[in-house]
């Protein structure tokens, strides 16, 4: 059973690189049938941020990657949350020490400074110089006994080397004389990261470790602990680099790199998921757009890149229009949704006619982003809009000189010709080319003048498609206005 977990420490909220790796992990487990697990490593205190854990869940219910175990969704293999299972990992921790692969540590923080001081003086790397190594365990029982404060540090080999195999990257081997001895247990009880991550992982069955780059220095030191418990680690595959489009580093301070952000700026879920799935991974088609399903069909870890993804802006934009266009196809119910609350604040009349509603909504798909703004878009199909003499202005210099007073009593007698039932775009077209014709004036000019009576704006969609669903008596009555 295909088992992954997303393991974020709530040192802060969810942010893109946090996301991608929830999502592939969610994506690799659906894709198999299997189960996807949200782990909280909140072992380091010190680091906690209040409301993280509330954030990361919500920014995971929010994008529809959906748990299967976690602190809220009850499973076999639980308490979810590390800090929760401190026995677990001092037992562990403890049985290490029995079987010689770990050692109790009584160097105190003062004595590690200095050391680290002088390794660094000496330009050499900062690593635990194995003193309390050589302290026989019974003599290191005899001082916990007498309350002598201790860490437990894992015995790493001090020759060879270590590999790690990666999915992605193949086999990685690291050099066991440049691996510290890292402490597992720590003073106070708690687990370090190391030994946390490992014994979760094993005792949850997760079969696969779906995770960032940063973290495969740390593997080596991983399939040490794995080794000293006698265990198989599950399979690893480090994730690539989320980078800025000007090269640098995404850093988790970065606005723009938390998920929140782009919720407020009005991105869909399904628009953030898809971009994110493209960060690292391909279909290996030219497709583009994906729903979550579709995601889940096509994910697979053989079209995982290594090298480094761009987190570019633009392109989310750029998927979330097709979604938009998408969803005017076969799921305008859904568009409506998302437009609503901004629509009801600010143009309540236009949900007493939904089918027009929606009539609209698709002409205008390729002016609407954010749904926020989605009401500047539609406005105009519902009220009036308000010409200033500036604009006013603006629609003489439209008819490049051609009295547009005349121009505008022209097209409201066309508009009042056309009976009502033949308001169509092609019948229009056809009058009005005639009416230019006749009067002698440019036809591109015309169409500007109409589309800036009709909408007070100088863009959008087809004129002609707008002239007919705003339909007869709403063109008839801007012309009055505008010439009255
Ligand atoms: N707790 C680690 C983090 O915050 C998890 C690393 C891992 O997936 O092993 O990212």
């Amino acid at each position: 059973m295909i088992r992954t977990r997303f393991a974020p420490s709530p040192t802060g909220f969810l942010h893109l690189g946090g996301l991608r790796t929830a999502l592939f992990n969610y994506l690799f487990s659906k894709k198999h049938g299997g189960r996807f697990l949200l782990r909280i490593e909140d072992t380091d205190q010190t680091r906690l941020v209040p409301g993280a854990v509330e954030n990361i869940e919500k920014g995971l219910k929010w994008t529809g990657i959906d748990i299967d175990e976690g602190p809220h969704h009850p499973g076999s293999f639980g308490p979810y949350v590390q800090s929760e299972r401190l026995r677990i990992y001092q037992e562990h921790a403890h049985g290490l020490v029995d079987n010689g692969h770990a050692y109790y540590c009584f160097c105190t923080s003062e004595r590690l400074e200095l050391l680290k001081h002088n390794q660094s003086k000496a330009g050499v790397q900062s690593m635990y110089d194995r003193r309390c190594a050589s302290v026989a365990t019974p003599e290191a029982r005899a001082r916990i006994a007498d309350g002598q404060k201790y860490t437990v540090r894992v015995k790493v080999p001090t020759g060879g080397s270590t590999c790690v195999q990666d999915v992605l990257r193949g086999s990685v081997s690291f050099d066991n004389k440049v691996i510290d001895d890292a402490v597992l247990l720590k003073s106070d009880g708690f687990p370090t990261y190391h030994l946390a991550s490992v014994v979760d992982d094993h005792l949850m069955r997760i079969s696969h470790i779906i995770r960032g780059e940063e973290w495969l220095p740390s593997a080596g030191k991983h399939q040490i602990i794995y080794d000293a418990f006698g265990w198989s680690p599950p399979q690893f595959v480090h994730l690539p680099l989320l980078l800025n489009p000007d090269g640098s580093k995404l850093s988790k301070r970065q606005g723009h790199s938390s998920v929140d952000f782009y919720e407020k700026e009005g991105f869909f879920p399904e628009s953030v998921l898809n971009f994110v799935s493209f960060l690292g991974w391909n279909p290996g088609t030219d497709r583009e757009i994906f729903s979550k399903q579709e995601l889940i069909d096509a994910f697979d870890l053989e079209r995982l890149n290594k090298s480094a993804a761009i987190v570019d802006i633009e392109k989310l934009k750029w998927i979330q229009q097709q979604h938009i266009r998408r969803m005017c196809d076969d799921n305008m119910d859904r568009l409506v949704e998302l437009a609503r609350p901004t629509l009801e604040a600010a143009v309540p009349a236009c949900f007493d006619d939904m089918a027009y509603l929606k009539k609209v909504l698709f002409l205008c798909r390729e002016r609407l982003l954010f749904m926020k703004d989605s009401d500047k878009v539609v406005q105009f199909f519902f009220d009036d809009p308000l010409l200033t003499s500036e604009e006013a202005t603006g629609l003489r210099k439209d008819l490049a000189g051609y009295d547009f007073r005349m121009f505008s009593q022209s097209c409201l007698a066309l508009f009042s010709a056309v009976p009502e039932d033949s308001f169509t775009s092609a019948i229009i077209s056809k009058s009005l080319k005639e009416l230019t014709k006749k009067e002698n004036i440019p036809y591109k000019s015309a169409m500007l003048h109409l589309r800036y009576a009709l909408t007070g704006s100088r863009a959008g969609a087809n004129v002609l498609d707008i002239v007919e669903l705003l339909g007869k008596q709403k063109c008839i009555r801007r012309f009055e206005s505008l010439i009255a």
